[in-house]
């Protein structure tokens, strides 16, 4: 195919529509017709990347195989087209600025005065169009971020207004909004839609396909309706009622034909209608599962399950591989006790410990891995997770009351876990741990590698500290094995104790590349020994 494919999708009268879904959903369907398609998010606030940002502000903070701390809508992306993503699939306005800034303190801009239109947004547009040149992808989505009528986001907007006259048919916007339903009046609302498209076209843009979220079903007036009063055609108003599962969505848009209007739009061939197999297999295998594996999942964030989004999405791959329903219970690390731990943690199948940061809640992690040890219940930690695992053995096992990382206590005198020798000096919080996809070498025989099956495998990091392997061989005369380690550095990245049925702890991510067609093998391995220990 010659020219790259520029798709946008805005979004208008609330956030949270779940535009991320929208665009990973168009994307699959367009992957599947044989076409090279990438997806990347545009984020309007001043962050330069999400690595600084509290959960509690923006959910988990995602990672790409080449190290950038990345919104959680990558991980949509990674899940649905099963192609990894990169920095360059997520730009931040902080991120235009900075470089921006940077190349008029080197004179690039000749004296001029640098200004929002055209130096800002001629960044935006070179970012935008990146990914399309250096990759020859067919078609480029690109999510911005925020709700139409931001103020932040206007010079986005303004950009894809440009781009929309530079690149003529080969650009399309598709912009989702809301319509409400009205319980006490019996009627659906589409008047906030009517709205918004105001706002956009009087930024200068004319949607050309609008996606409605709905709880409610749409009859053909309404779509008319909206069309009438949008300016759209009539087959370009799709509908996308709330479903039962995310992975439903792809098929919801293909069964109003969505990717066949883009197509003609853009001036494709349609061709025939994708059968995706293989997804819906997946869909099949979640629908008929009539028993459920329960699994808890410990950690500090659980009041935002966003917080834990890519760990939430693998196990329930894991479970639907494993044809189980997932009855994931989230459980507060805070208000775990010795005292509650037989109530809360004996109905479980499964427990998974969750990645984290700081002393907050670590306890209740403690209290957590001890019962799971004790009771033989399949154990996952991840990161924080598995340095968890490491400090509670050796506080019980090794009988080293005081053992620690030095992230808690940075004076314990047992430091099983510490900081790693390239971050000792550094004092940016940015960017600046150990991040992105690593090798792991694994142990054969071991779980992780009957896991894998594999020797050599590669996950996700986003760490400072690390287990300490001055404490190896007390660690592993006392039953705790280290299975996977790096090749290169040798550190740590595998811990496990063989005598019980599955307790393992990795300090990469494994949730971080785990997708819909090829889910994670030890999230898959995991889930199959909660199973068997229910049985
Ligand atoms: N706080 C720990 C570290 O920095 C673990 C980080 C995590 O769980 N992602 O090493």
């Amino acid at each position: 195919m010659a020219d790259t494919k520029y798709i946008f999708v805005t979004g208008g009268v609330i956030s949270s529509l779940g535009k991320g879904i929208i665009s990973a959903s168009l994307g699959k369907l367009l992957q599947a017709r044989g076409y090279k398609v990438t997806i990347q998010k545009f984020d309007p606030y001043i962050n330069i990347d999400p690595g600084t940002l509290n959960p509690y502000e923006h959910g988990e903070c995602y990672v790409t195989v080449d190290g950038h701390e990345a919104d959680l809508d990558l991980g949509h992306y990674e899940r649905f087209l099963n192609i990894p993503t990169t920095r360059a699939n997520n730009i931040t306005t902080g991120r235009i600025y900075k470089s921006v800034i940077e190349k008029e303190r080197r004179g690039d801009y000749l004296g001029k005065t640098v200004q929002v239109v055209p130096h800002i947004t001629d960044e935006i547009k070179r970012n935008i169009k990146l990914l399309g040149s250096k990759y020859k992808f067919d078609f480029v989505i690109t999510e911005i971020g925020g709700t139409v009528g931001d103020i932040e986001s206007l010079p986005f907007i303004e950009s894809v207004r440009q781009l929309r006259w530079e690149l003529g048919k080969n650009c399309l916007c598709v912009h989702l909004t809301y319509v409400p339903y009205i319980a006490a009046a019996k009627e659906l609302k589409t008047k906030p839609t009517q709205h918004s498209v105001k706002q956009l076209q009087e930024l200068g843009i004319q949607p050309d396909i609008l996606v409605l979220r709905t709880e409610h079903e749409l009859n053909s007036n309404i779509l008319r309706k909206v069309a009438l009063f949008c300016n759209v055609a009539e087959d370009s108003v799709v509908q996308s009622m709330d479903v039962p599962t995310i992975y439903e969505v792809p098929l919801v848009l293909q069964r109003q034909k969505m990717d066949e209007t883009v197509l003609r739009k853009v001036g494709l061939e349609v061709g025939e209608t994708p059968a995706l197999r293989p997804w819906k297999e997946f869909l099949n295998k979640k629908y008929t599962a009539t028993e459920s594996v329960k699994i808890g999942l410990v950690g500090k964030y659980v009041e935002l399950p966003d917080a834990y989004k890519s760990i939430n999405e693998s196990l329930l791959q894991a479970a639907t591989y494993n044809h189980r329903k997932l009855d994931l219970q989230f459980i507060h690390s805070e208000k775990l006790t010795k005292e509650n731990a037989e109530e809360i943690l004996g109905p479980l199948d499964g427990i998974l410990i969750a990645p984290g940061f700081g002393q907050r809640g670590i306890e209740g992690k403690f209290v957590a891995l001890k019962y799971a040890r004790e009771h033989d219940i399949p154990t996952l930690g991840i990161c924080l997770g598995m340095q968890c695992m490491v400090i509670e053995y050796a506080r019980d096992v090794l009988k080293l009351k005081e053992a620690n990382s030095t992230e808690m206590d940075p004076t314990t005198p047992y430091k099983v876990i510490d900081i790693m020798e390239e971050q000792k000096n550094i004092t940016n919080m940015g960017g600046s741990m150990r991040l992105g996809a690593y090798d792991c070498l694994l142990k054969k025989g071991s779980k992780a590698h009957n896991a894998y099956n594999a020797d050599l495998v590669q996950e996700r990091h986003r760490h400072r500290f690390e287990f300490n392997n001055e404490f190896k061989d007390r660690f592993e005369a006392a039953g705790m094995m280290c299975t996977g380690e790096n090749p290169d550095t040798s550190l740590v990245e595998v811990v496990e104790v063989s005598s019980l049925k599955w307790y393992v702890g990795v300090q990469f991510h494994p949730e971080y590349n785990s997708t819909v067609v090829n889910p994670n093998p030890l999230f898959l391995s995991f889930v199959k020994a909660a199973i068997e220990n229910k049985k």
